[in-house]
């Protein structure tokens, strides 16, 4: 490692780097930077309490008593990597390199910020025992007894989360009601004729769907819709989004973007020296899709802290242009997406909608940009590496389920 110095005056292999938020992206981040080398101090403070943990299980296994929890297997203190836990940063001077906590100030050289994301709430429901979040293992904890005393449940949103609780509730025996506003599940992620076949997954795995259905509050034992509908509700379980943890950064300097995220560079750089920010609670350019991506998925938060990383021992630059990836499981399938159709120009259907296993490929000027595989792995692996290489693909031998997707190169 060469023995430059850092702004701050700290030869480059003694900076104390401090990452805040020991999730997926704050953990990873300081494994990638032993992986890659630094010699550094290196502390790890999170707000929870509990030994860092792996979140998608938590609404899956750790729901249905499976698992008792997803803690990541890092041995931190082999790694030399001090864990501050159940310690919230408050505020950050970047002039001053220092953090806020209510245990007293942090001094850093290097700051990384992986806060990650908290869910949206519904107003007014903040103290009502029988309203429910599904984001951290205290969340999931309290949330068992639901499951296994089976009480009717009312889920708010047919997000991601939405149908991966109403997928386990089901399978604990729970009567399940979805309730979502838009026309469709996942109005937000997918396009309407995409996510269209995907509301009869609800009623095969016996759960209501309510579309086009707001809440107009929740009462003791019910939920009731805008139409004046009372919905039984032993419990409430709340799936409107997330929003990234931010608040903590107001007046620090560090630019934010509209939806609260930190505004990243291509090197996942803040706008403030020696503040880099990875995960779901920041945005990044993405150079591939030419646009400012935020993406709230574990893929970015296992690939983004290596460049944060690479960033940091400063020797190799590195730039983050990541294929995003991500995968639910729900209603007994397996759902896998990569890239980004946004932009794309023509929409491939490989399979029947309405079968066990089919796909999408979204092409942009012939190459192929996106790909969502529902029961159909193959077709997610060998798209992303042709979406990576920007491969254009010849649409009507793509549209024929039979053939691989790797054969209708154009
Ligand atoms: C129930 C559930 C299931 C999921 N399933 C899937 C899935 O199947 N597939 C998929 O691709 N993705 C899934 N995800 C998304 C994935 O888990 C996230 O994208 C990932 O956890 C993001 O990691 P992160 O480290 O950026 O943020 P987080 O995991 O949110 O970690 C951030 C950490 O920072 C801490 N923190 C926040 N503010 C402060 C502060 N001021 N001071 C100190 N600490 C702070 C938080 O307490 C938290 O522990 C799921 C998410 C949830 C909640």
């Amino acid at each position: 490692m060469s023995e430059q110095r850092s702004g701050t005056g700290t030869a480059l292999g003694q900076r104390h780097v401090v990452i805040v938020g020991a999730g997926m992206a704050g953990v990873q981040t300081a494994v990638a930077l032993r992986e890659q080398g630094f010699a550094g101090p290196v502390t790890l403070i999170g707000a929870e309490p509990h030994r860092p943990y792996d979140r998608p299980p938590l609404s899956k296994a750790v729901l249905l008593g499976k698992a008792d929890g997803s803690a990541f297997d890092v041995d931190f203190a082999a790694l030399g990597v001090t864990l501050e836990l159940g310690r919230e940063v408050t505020g950050v001077r970047p002039g001053d390199h220092e953090l806020d906590t209510a245990a007293g100030p942090v001094r850093y050289d290097v700051l990384v910020v992986a806060t990650g994301a908290e869910p949206v709430r519904l107003p007014g429901t903040d103290a009502d025992p029988a309203v429910h979040l599904l984001r951290t293992l205290d969340d999931a904890a309290r949330l068992r007894p639901v499951l296994a005393e089976q009480r009717d449940v009312v889920v708010v949103g047919a997000g991601w989360i939405g149908a991966e609780f109403a997928t386990a509730a089901r399978e604990a025996g729970c009567r399940v009601t979805v309730v979502e506003a838009a026309g469709r599940p996942l109005a937000g992620a997918l396009p309407a004729e995409i996510a269209a076949p995907m509301a009869a997954w609800y009623a095969d795995a016996g759960a209501e769907l309510r579309t086009h259905a707001r809440v107009r509050s929740v009462e003791p034992g019910s939920v009731v819709l805008d139409d004046g509908t009372q919905l039984p509700a032993g419990a409430v379980v709340i799936g409107i989004g997330a929003r990234p943890a931010t608040a903590w950064l107001a007046g620090s300097g560090i630019d934010l973007g509209g939806h609260g995220e930190v505004l990243a560079d291509a090197g996942l750089r803040t706008s403030r020296a020696d503040v880099y920010a990875v995960g779901d609670c920041s945005s990044f350019p993405s150079g591939r899709y030419a646009e400012r991506l935020l993406v709230h998925h574990w893929d970015n938060a296992l690939q983004g802290p290596r460049t944060v990383a690479a960033n940091i021992i400063g020797e190799t630059p590195a730039v983050y242009d990541p294929v995003p990836y991500f995968w639910s499981e729900q209603f007994g399938r397996f759902v896998q997406y990569a890239g980004h159709h946004r932009a794309a120009d023509t929409t491939v259907w490989r399979g029947d909608p309405a079968g066990a296993a089919w796909s999408v490929c979204w092409l942009r000027a012939g190459a192929l940009v996106g790909v969502l595989a529902v029961g159909r792995p193959r077709d997610l692996a060998q798209g992303r590496k042709l979406i990576e290489a920007g491969t254009a693909l010849d649409p009507e031998r793509l549209a024929d389920p039979a053939r691989p997707l790797k054969s209708a190169l154009a």
